[in-house]
């Protein structure tokens, strides 16, 4: 049985966002050496560039520490530093981890986004952390006048405080919007209905991660260098302030 992931969630408008939700009740399906398999959870797995969330699993009388959280084969397995006793569970996300995590991945969409579209630029790699991050792109052969240009319109954009729109797209349409097929081709041909991020003009791109609900909430864009990586591939190292 597959886990419910509940900040994937459609938004609909809910309060709290699910993409904010700290805490939730689930229940355990599965049990391994020393992981459980939740039927619904806010943890974050690792993928995509982006870290996995930490935080605790509580029950009736005992807690223990989720220390790690991946993703083989579809099934998200919650590492534990003692396994629970009792089948139902609370679970509570380290929510500044999260949020830190968040405000990189969406200032990671906007970059990527406004790179595509000034230089014609893929993005062909990133990892987050939660005090600096790295994309990686391709073509690109960035002046420190264009290191200027992406800061400033990355921070433009965020100054303007545009909402994250998260919503549900036929495959189809998608298709047709995004000039980045390579994009939709890591998505298994049997999803039809994809779930797309879009920041006004700046970007619009299929993805199932942790968003921001505005831009305001990045902070400041500051780009700490640039270092060539061969085959015509830029990485960019940046930071958000305050951190
Ligand atoms: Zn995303």
């Amino acid at each position: 049985m597959a886990t419910r992931v509940l900040y994937m969630e459609e938004r609909r408008g809910q309060e709290p966002d699910p993409c904010y939700a700290r805490e939730f009740d689930a229940r355990i399906l599965e049990r391994g050496p020393d992981f459980v398999v939740l039927d619904q959870t806010l943890f974050y797995a690792e993928g995509g560039g982006q870290p996995d969330d930490t935080g605790t699993l509580r029950w009736n009388d005992g807690g223990a520490r989720v220390i790690r959280v991946t993703k083989e084969k579809g099934v998200i397995k919650h590492h534990v530093d003692r396994m629970p006793t009792a089948d139902a569970v609370h679970g509570v996300i380290d929510w500044d981890r999260r949020y830190k995590h968040m405000r990189m991945h969406t200032s990671q969409h906007l970059m990527s986004g406004l790179v595509f579209r000034t230089y014609g630029a893929r993005t062909v790699g990133n990892q987050i952390h939660m005090d600096y991050s790295r994309v990686d792109f391709q073509p690109a052969n960035f002046t420190p006048e264009d290191l200027k240009r992406i800061e400033d319109d990355c921070n433009r954009v965020i100054a303007s405080s545009q909402a994250v729109r998260i919503f549900e797209e036929d495959r189809v349409v998608v298709q047709n919007k995004i000039d980045d097929r390579a994009l939709l081709d890591l998505i298994p041909q049997s999803v039809r209905r994809l779930r797309i991020i879009e920041i006004g003009s700046a970007d619009y791109c299929p993805c199932g991660g942790t968003h921001l609900k505005n831009v305001s909430e990045i902070g400041t864009v500051h780009i700490l260098e640039k270092r060539s990586k061969g085959k015509e591939t830029d990485r960019i190292v940046y930071q958000l302030l305050p951190e």
